[in-house]
């Protein structure tokens, strides 16, 4: 069963100063299970967490993240903004670009983040842009298929990431000469996969890459990024990933391939990992209707969390109040879209929901509030902090109609 850290009376109370829907985040959870994954990695000196930020955008969540002592993985100019915002610069960010604008290039630079350079011919571009740092990483794609044991994982051939071996090395050879003194490897192949072999197996390729890169060109490897990736249980019967075993067999993998004479730091950009599992979209069932179905009308949308209506994810449902109830009933619980994927749950065995009950949707905490859109002339919601001492504070206030109608001129109509 899958648990809340809020009871039906708990949120009662905090539905009387925040009307639904909003997103709930849980610090204390957040705060213990970024401890956790440094602990894991306790054995790596240096080894650092850069948040991605795109996952949670919101400045209160990437602060708790900053104390706890996460840099920030930003791949554009708000989200750069965002992290100097809260006091984020030079190694305490990660600019993760990808076709980028030069505009972005050049703001991260002014900030000296570490620039994770995505392809060769960005070199001219970042050089126009910014200019060529002392430090920088390199995203490695290995092509084909990327396979943990006879699963296929990810299809890095089909991915828009990333450089070929060729041209990787004859990257190194161009920012060595252009006077770059420390290198980093990156590397994303698996999405939001539990499979625990992932980032030890990705590691093992980077380590084998950067040995290779430094007998062969001789530049310094001193970084190796096993970015984002780590899935989390959606589903109840589903498992956390064992991050303390994850720790270890990275250290294995260590041990066995990095060559004396290079001395790697490991760092991360987990996203839905670090707090998926610790947000909450609280809405309020307003409508039922029974046709050739039974639906469940609340007030959340797609617009609040995209995922179901666009992967078809499964997000954990908990009627507030009913949670040791039967589940004897079978419910499609949707939004107000004019689109007919706007549904939370298809066929879902939950208890009897009466009008005005709160239907709470789990894992939001990691794209869910940020995938959030307008579509329909619908508002983003707002976010409240669930903070450590039990109080709750507005991290970010709902849209009004002023914000949705901020960049036009409905005055010249009238
Ligand atoms: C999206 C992304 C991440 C985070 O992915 P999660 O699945 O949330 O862990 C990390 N790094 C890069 C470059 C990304 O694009």
């Amino acid at each position: 069963m899958k648990k809340l850290p809020f009871d039906k009376e708990q949120m009662e109370r905090i539905v009387k100063d925040h009307s639904t829907p909003f997103h709930i985040y849980d610090e204390k959870a957040i705060r213990e299970n970024i401890r956790e994954l440094y602990k894991a990695f306790s054995w790596n000196k240096g080894f650092k967490e850069y948040f991605a930020v795109k996952a949670l955008p919101n400045p209160a969540i990437m602060q708790i993240l900053h104390q706890e002592g996460c840099g920030m993985d930003c791949s554009a100019l708000t989200e750069l903004m965002l992290a100097d915002a809260i006091g984020c610069s030079g190694e305490d960010i990660m600019f993760s670009s990808n076709d980028t604008p030069g505009e972005d290039f050049e703001y991260a630079r002014r900030l000296d983040a570490i620039i994770n350079l995505d392809d060769i011919t960005h070199i001219d571009f970042l050089e126009r842009h910014g200019g060529i740092p002392q430090r920088i990483c390199c995203r490695y794609n290995p092509g084909g298929e990327f396979r943990l044991g006879n699963d296929i994982m990810g299809n890095p051939a089909d991915a828009k990431y990333g450089m070929t071996y060729d041209q990787l090395e004859e990257s190194f050879r161009i920012l060595l000469a252009k006077g770059v003194k420390e290198f980093g490897l990156h590397a994303f192949l698996a999405s939001s996969t539990t499979d625990d072999s992932y980032f030890p197996t990705l590691a093992r390729e980077l380590f084998t890459v950067a040995a290779r890169l430094h007998e062969r060109t001789g530049a310094n490897v001193t970084l190796i990024n096993l970015s984002g990736g780590i899935g989390i249980p959606y589903m109840p019967h589903e498992r956390r990933a064992d991050i303390a075993h994850i720790g270890a067999e990275v250290r294995r993998a260590y041990e066995e391939v990095v060559p004396e004479g290079l001395d790697i730091k490991l760092c991360a950009e987990l996203g839905r990992y670090v707090t998926g599992p610790y947000g909450y979209l609280v809405t309020r069932a307003i409508h039922k209707k029974d046709i050739y179905k039974n639906y469940i009308g609340v007030d959340a949308c797609a617009c609040n969390l995209m995922r179901p209506a666009m992967y078809g994810s499964y997000h954990h449902i908990t009627v507030l109040g009913k949670e040791n109830a039967p589940a004897d009933h079978v419910y499609d619980v949707v939004g107000s879209l004019c689109e007919n994927n706007d549904k939370f749950a298809i066929d879902r065995q939950l208890p009897e929901i009466e009008m005005g009950d709160l239907v709470v949707i789990h894992d939001t905490g990691a794209h869910g509030f940020s995938m959030g859109y307008n579509y329909n002339g619908k508002l983003r919601s707002a976010e409240l902090l669930l903070c450590e001492d039990g109080g709750v504070k507005l991290i970010r206030r709902a849209e009004t109609p002023e914000d949705y109608f901020a960049t036009l001129d409905l005055s010249v109509y009238k």
